[in-house]
């Protein structure tokens, strides 16, 4: 297999259960391929004992109220459930309330809470002034350290471990099953935020027990809706997430469901061209002298890229580039101003193609990869490759003039 093709392959083997998942069965009358969207607060009930019987069932996914939860979001949190391999799924109103919520869930006072160093920003802020504030100890584990460093850092009341892979900016892969193997060893369980991984990692069939998705990303895949999704391994883990999202408020709205589910239909088709793109470009950027290194899980400079190989069935559309230390950051910043084909912002994700700088914008205990130069990263979206490659060159050649 050429490794475009590797990276795509994935993608591609979910199509058909994207295309089918969450779909109302066709009846005698005639049935709209989609779901409709239903919005609303107040369920009503033909008689008081219904009421009543309906309110116990808040672990199945039916309506009881708006706050708990849409018909829409139901069915979406059947489709990521399928998707992930899980056995619940809770959606919640973005990804980050999709990494906070399980976080105060299944933690307390005087509990420890081991984070990978390379944690998308905000779950690493929340860690540090929420948890920090009602008395939940933190600390960080190197990215790729292996099973002896991560059981020094266990300690007798760590009670999660919180990984996040390839981690946001710096893309390091970790041994996944290895982190489960140590946590469960401990008592603890492992949280993965899979934002990247999405349909092309497993996370149960690793051992993790808790997994996090930024819906907002690949899923909606238009840029136009802010959602997350926390799928858990076991009804018993399940109860408590529940109960935790009820008790918080967390739901996310009808409209943001149904786009989300609408952006699933073509997530695989998306996803595959943008993989191939991806790497077809991150390939080109390493042929170039400007650049010192190139941060994409499926080329093998990546760290822990024999991770990637063994556990992943494909490959995302977001990577990171180093340039040599002969550019400064001003130099950069003259380079993504040029650019015509990218847009400069957060997230990524979408169909349309993205850059954002990372130097200044990454914080680390220890040790990080992107320490050579400036450093930037790219999403790559379904614009045609060859533009985006020329738009990159002319990029370049603004750089190399400062
Ligand atoms: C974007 C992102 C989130 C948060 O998603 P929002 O919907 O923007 O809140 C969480 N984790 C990762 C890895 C992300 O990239």
């Amino acid at each position: 297999m050429t490794d475009e093709n590797r990276v795509s392959a994935g993608w591609l083997k979910l199509a058909s259960s994207l295309s089918h998942v969450a779909r109302p069965q066709a009846t005698e009358a005639g049935t709209y391929v989609n779901l409709p969207l239903e919005r609303g607060s107040t369920v009503v009930f033909p008689s008081l004992d219904a009421m009543q019987q309906t309110g116990r069932k808040r672990y199945e996914h039916v309506s009881i109220y708006g706050a708990m939860g849409s018909p829409t979001q139901h069915e979406l949190e059947k489709a990521i459930a399928t998707i992930e391999g899980g056995t619940d799924t809770q959606v919640v109103c973005s990804g980050l309330a999709a990494c906070t919520t399980p976080l105060l869930a299944f933690l307390k006072a005087g509990d420890h809470c081991l984070l990978a160093d390379n944690v998308y920003g905000p779950t690493r802020r929340f860690a540090e002034n929420m948890l920090k504030r009602f008395g939940v100890e933190i600390s960080y584990f190197p990215p790729c350290a292996d099973a002896a460093t991560i059981t020094a850092l266990m300690r007798p009341n760590t009670r999660v471990v919180f990984t996040e892979s390839p981690g946001s900016h710096t893309f390091e892969v970790q041994d996944v099953a290895m982190l489960a193997e140590v946590a469960h060893a401990h008592g603890a369980l492992l949280f993965l935020d899979n934002t990247w991984g999405f349909g092309i990692f497993a996370p149960f069939k690793h051992g993790v027990d808790v997994s996090i998705q930024a819906l907002t990303k690949y899923p909606a895949g238009h840029s136009d809706v802010i959602a997350g999704a926390i799928t858990v391994a076991d009804t018993r883990l399940w109860h408590t997430l529940r109960d935790a999202a009820i008790q918080m408020g967390q739901v996310a709205g009808p409209d943001e469901c149904w786009l989300t589910l609408r952006g699933l239909r073509t997530m695989g088709v998306r996803l595959a061209q943008q993989a191939k793109s991806a790497l077809h470009i991150a390939k080109w950027l390493q042929t170039r002298p400007e650049v010192a290194r190139v941060l994409h899980p499926a080329l093998p400079e990546c760290p822990g890229h024999t991770y990637w190989k063994r556990d992943f069935t494909g490959a995302g559309s977001l990577f990171g580039v180093v340039l040599k230390a002969d550019y400064t950051v001003q130099d950069m910043q003259r380079m993504i101003d040029a650019l015509k084909m990218y847009g400069i912002g957060a997230s990524w994700g979408g169909y349309e193609s993205l850059i954002l700088p990372t130097t200044g914008g990454i914080t680390r205990s220890g040790e990080s990869p992107v320490q050579a130069g400036p450093a930037f990263r790219l999403q790559i979206g379904l614009e045609n490759p060859d533009d985006l490659i020329a738009d990159l060159e002319q990029g370049l050649q603004v750089l190399k003039s400062a």
